[in-house]
């Protein structure tokens, strides 16, 4: 896919899970939680996990902020859903390798689909609150 192809991709689904947050509310019994913050634009995330036995059986988001944080936060915690909690913290370290743009990201992965980000630069840290967010949860944050 070249690069126009990934950008119209990534604004679909931006505009897609901006007007539908999946898995966007409370978790009362969540075991893990992480949030972060942008103060440069306002956006705030906070992931909700319930793992048990090294699965994350599910996964909720609350935040606000611009679309690009909040369908980020979106995706990621559609994503996360059934995951074992290593393979969480496998797509933390994808996405984060594929949003600083070190490597080129796998076409039809949700890294993939959020480096498109990279065509607006000043977003990539919109992007990059729900990853911060998750490996807080997942207690992977240095
Ligand atoms: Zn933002």
């Amino acid at each position: 896919m070249n690069a126009a192809g990934l950008d119209d991709l990534y604004r679909e689904a931006i505009l897609d899970h901006g007007r539908n947050p999946r898995c966007m509310g409370k978790l009362d019994d969540a075991t893990h939680t992480g949030c972060d913050a942008n103060r440069l634009c306002g956006d705030a995330v906070t992931i909700r996990l319930r793992i048990a036995d090294g699965c994350i059986e599910e996964a909720r988001f609350e935040g606000e902020g611009c679309a690009i944080s909040q369908a980020s936060a979106s995706m990621l915690t559609e994503a996360l859903g059934g995951k074992r909690v290593e393979d969480a913290e496998r797509l933390a370290a994808m996405m984060r390798v594929a949003l600083e743009g070190r490597e080129p990201p796998a076409a039809n992965t949700l890294a993939g689909l959020l480096a498109g980000v990279r065509a607006f630069p000043e977003r990539v840290a919109c992007a990059l609150l729900s990853v911060h967010a998750l490996e807080r949860a997942l207690g992977a944050a240095p």
